[in-house]
């Protein structure tokens, strides 16, 4: 039966009946028709009244008469047949057609209907999955600009009411109203170069340039950048390690995952909590390992942390904290071929994240920080 669904298996038997029809009416000039005239012609003959040119050109007249009779019906059964097989293949042909012009003109929820022929089965399948990937990525556009467009409603509406506040004489424009005003700008100017490498990230764009690094010391020399952060707050930071594992990355990149990390658990650790950094090789794949004694996350926010603009309701939040470190940190680290995973024992209970890249496969490796 499938074979019967292949458009060259269709195609051919077309043709063959086509071939069949034209050999049906030659066999029917042959036995009926030209028969029939032959017996006409052959009395006009044999009553003597015609001489012998004109009794060749009667068995002409009447062969050539056959012939043209034979042709007509010929050309009669190729003209149906042809349309009849063009029209039930270009049909759903002018579907998909019809159906990308609709998608090019923003209609996303156009679907084809899967014809029977196998091989336009699978162009209506394409042309289906074109669109459907055309309206997830117009559904994740429409709700990144509401995203956006949420993110700086706030911000916003605190410096319009400072200013007018100021401009009705509610508040003095001293210096603690300007620097208020001050940080919700700088929150916004935060938010845009968010966005911009958050757009870059989530494309899977970002300029990356790797190269052979030493993971184990870029954990160590991030760690000892952020030590005097970590004191300031009395949380106490232990990095376990020393052994080289080899990857190739972009160690700038890296860092910024790293910190973004770090940085977090820095965060939503209270005073006199632990943050240790684990860096360890297994097989062929590495992993820092970022643990805190910190506020930690139910099991079904250790995955929506990823999602852009998402931040654990009741959640202690950074200042300007827009939620998207972590979506541009599991981006970079998948741009690497590898991931960000978290996890949890429970809320109050810390928190555990892992960066896992794979192992560069180096004889002797030239590491470099
Ligand atoms: P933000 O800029 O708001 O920190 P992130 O994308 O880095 O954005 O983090 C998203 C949310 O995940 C945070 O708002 C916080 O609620 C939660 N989160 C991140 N790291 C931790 C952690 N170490 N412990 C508990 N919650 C965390």
């Amino acid at each position: 039966m499938k074979l019967w669904r292949r458009l060259d298996v269709r195609l051919f038997a077309s043709y063959a009946l086509v071939a069949l029809i034209v050999f049906g009416a030659f066999a029917i000039t042959v036995r009926v028709v030209a028969p029939a005239r032959f017996d006409d012609d052959v009395k006009t003959i044999t009553s003597g009244e015609t001489s012998k040119d004109e009794s060749h050109n009667l068995y002409v007249d009447s062969l050539d008469s056959s012939l043209w009779f034979a042709l007509a019906a010929s050309f009669g059964a190729a003209t149906i047949a042809s349309v009849l097989v063009a029209r039930r293949i270009l049909r759903p042909v002018q579907d998909v057609r019809a159906a990308t012009r609709r998608l090019a003109n923003g209609h996303y929820d156009e679907r084809v209907a899967v014809p029977g022929e196998l091989e336009l089965a699978d162009l209506a399948r394409d042309v289906n999955r074109l669109a459907i990937e055309l309206q997830s990525t117009e559904r994740r556009r429409a709700r990144l600009v509401s995203e956006v467009a949420h993110e700086m409603r706030t911000p916003l509406t605190t410096i319009e009411g400072y200013v007018e506040g100021i401009l009705d004489g509610v508040f003095e424009p001293n210096e603690e109203v300007l620097v208020a005003v001050g940080e919700e700008a700088s929150r916004l100017q935060r938010l845009a170069s968010d966005l911009a490498e958050l757009s870059r990230a989530e494309e899977g764009a970002v300029a990356l340039h790797p190269r052979i690094v030493d993971l184990d010391e870029l954990a160590a020399r991030c760690a000892e950048r952020l030590r005097p952060q970590f004191v300031d707050k009395g949380v106490a930071l232990r990095v376990h390690g020393g052994a080289p594992v080899p990857v190739d990355a972009d160690p700038d990149r890296i860092t910024q995952v790293l910190t973004n990390l770090l940085g977090n658990a820095l965060t939503y650790t209270p005073t006199e909590g632990t943050v240790e950094v684990q860096v360890r090789r297994e097989h062929d794949h590495a992993t820092v390992v970022v643990r805190d004694t910190g506020i930690g996350l139910s099991p079904d926010d250790c995955e929506l942390v990823f999602d852009r603009f998402y931040r654990v309701q009741g959640a202690v939040r950074p200042a300007g904290g827009s939620g998207i470190g972590l979506t541009i940190a599991r981006g970079l680290a998948r741009a690497h071929h590898g991931d960000i995973e978290a996890t949890s024992p429970g809320v109050g209970a810390g928190s555990v994240f892992t960066l896992t890249l794979p192992v560069a496969h180096v004889e002797e490796p030239g590491i470099s920080g």
